[in-house]
């Protein structure tokens, strides 16, 4: 459709795996569409996902990647260090935005060099929306999100309900939403709590999203309906969901293989083979997403809760003690779960989408970060919910509560990404929830679970509601290209 008139756009994602992961995802989506493509960035960050553009340009799809050295040298940093992971050095991370910011006026003169009709940035590049208003083009922002998790900020910023509990553990309800949602001061983001830069940083995100020509969500509408409706009404803008993003981008095995840094092949003779022996729905998959590393006393909870569950498991852990206790605890454990066949480790990094179409799959325990909660909806998986930072304690609301597709560890104290935090989650209650979810007990869940997995596909089908969602946007960005060229043309 876009092709006839070729719309040209540019996507901007973060410098961070799992910004990076969606977006990407969200810019084939428009390649697939016919809208011409370029995403801009880093090399080491274009690492995460080069497989995944090379495939879809092989298919003649109209998209690339545009490299922008980082500069490393100029700040401190030591080549490859230009993106916030899961192993950056907390000393490297000031360091890593100051060459962001070095950065900004590069990558502003390549939008001015590229002349697109519009952008597609990620939340936190907020100064593109002056840019894109310099070229008089338009910038749609991309939020990492919920609808849910964006509402429910936004309610805690206005009417900060936190500041009448009785105390940091005392539950309170979060006003105007939807539903009644209840959270602990504790479990609030540390920036909505009390004011720090964040906050600021945060507020600069709004307001550049109100001064947009709108945002788009990993999300679809049966997903959240309530919650996409109040979005948009309390915010004022334009808002299209167009997920689940990962099932739409990556329709055959080679996309959700290339996804990430999951190595090719890995699958034949180590997990896929493994959970190819085990009975359907019987194993659990646990991975607390791209960001996080526990401590070892958290690891050996983790494993005590899995050995004693009796269920089978996958679980996807990175080393945090080298050479230490830690270490020899893990390879131990690795060892004692080979030889009983209970447990497989993935250490580093899971190839998630293959793993959870896999029909021996029977539930997720997940750090709710917000793809992986799309990815299992999409897998039609129940979870067990262990929210630690960003958005994570809002999105168990819509697991566990709204949804009731999940049952909660307990987690009590939010915490920053790149911080253990002082709570350590004890292996009965990790054991206790996934007793639960595995149970007959269970059995509501994975029934709602399915009928969700049921809306997923249907919404990116011909007439779903993503699919409808990302054709009107394109329409409309198609319009105003139009319009501009009726403006510039000469009067005959
Ligand atoms: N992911 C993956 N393998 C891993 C870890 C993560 O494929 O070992 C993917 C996962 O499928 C998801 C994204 O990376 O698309 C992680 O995003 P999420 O919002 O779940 O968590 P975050 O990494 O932001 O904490």
């Amino acid at each position: 459709m876009g092709k006839e008139i070729e719309l040209k756009s540019i996507f901007l994602p973060f410098l961070s795996t799992s910004h990076i992961i969606p977006l990407v995802d969200v810019a084939r989506l428009f390649a697939i569409h016919g809208v011409d493509v370029t995403i801009i960035t880093t090399p080491q960050n274009a690492t995460v996902f080069q497989k995944s553009v090379d495939l879809d340009f092989s298919r003649g799809r109209p998209i690339r990647t545009h490299l922008v050295t980082f500069p490393a040298a100029e700040v401190g940093l030591p080549p490859g260090i230009e993106a916030f992971n899961v192993d950056t050095p907390r000393e490297m991370v000031p360091k890593i935005y100051m060459g962001l910011s070095i950065l900004q006026p590069r990558f502003e003169q390549l939008f001015h060099d590229l002349q697109p009709d519009f952008i597609v940035t990620d939340m936190f590049h907020p100064w593109t929306v002056e840019a894109a208003a310099k070229l008089r083009i338009s910038r749609i922002m991309f939020h990492g999100a919920s609808y849910l998790a964006r509402s429910a900020a936004h309610a805690v910023e206005q009417y900060a309900p936190h500041l009448a509990a009785k105390s940091d553990s005392d539950p309170i309800a979060i006003p105007g939403l939807p539903d009644r949602l209840e959270m602990t001061p504790l479990q609030l983001p540390d920036w909505l709590r009390s004011p720090n830069q964040y906050t600021e940083l945060m507020k600069t995100i709004k307001e550049s999203e109100k001064k947009s020509y709108g945002s788009v969500f990993n999300s679809f509408y049966d997903l959240e309906s309530a919650y996409y409706e109040h979005y948009k009404g309390v915010m004022g803008t334009k808002s299209w969901g167009i997920g689940p993003v990962s099932l739409w981008a990556n329709q055959d095995a080679s996309d959700k293989a290339a996804r990430g840094y999951a190595k090719e092949d890995e699958g034949e003779e180590g997990w896929l083979k493994w959970l190819n022996t085990k009975a359907e729905r019987s194993v659990l998959y646990v991975s607390f997403g791209s960001m996080n590393k526990f401590p070892y006393s958290q690891l050996v909870e983790i494993a005590r809760a899995l050995e004693d569950s009796g269920k089978d498991f996958i679980w996807v852990v990175r080393k945090n003690d080298k050479g230490g206790e830690g270490e020899k605890f893990l390879e131990e454990f690795e060892e004692r779960m080979k030889e009983s066949k209970k447990g497989y480790l993935i250490w580093g990094w899971a190839p998630q989408l293959l793993i959870l179409e896999n029909p021996a799959i029977g539930g997720l325990v997940t750090h709710c970060g917000w793809n992986t909660v799309v990815e299992s909806v999409n897998a039609g998986l129940p979870m067990v919910t262990w929210p630690l930072f960003a958005e994570h304690f809002f999105n168990e609301k819509l697991v566990v509560d709204v949804l009731k597709i999940g049952v909660s560890v307990g987690a009590k104290e939010w915490r920053n990404w790149n911080d253990f935090g002082g709570e350590i989650v004890k292996a009965e209650d990790i054991g206790n929830a996934i007793g639960v979810m595995m149970s007959e007990k269970g059995e509501d869940m994975k029934r709602r679970s399915k009928t969700l997995s049921g809306a997923a596909k249907k919404a990116i089908e011909d007439g779903g509601s993503s699919h409808n969602n990302l054709n009107e946007l394109i329409r409309e960005l198609n319009q105003i290209k139009l319009s501009k060229a009726q403006e510039t043309a000469p009067v005959p």
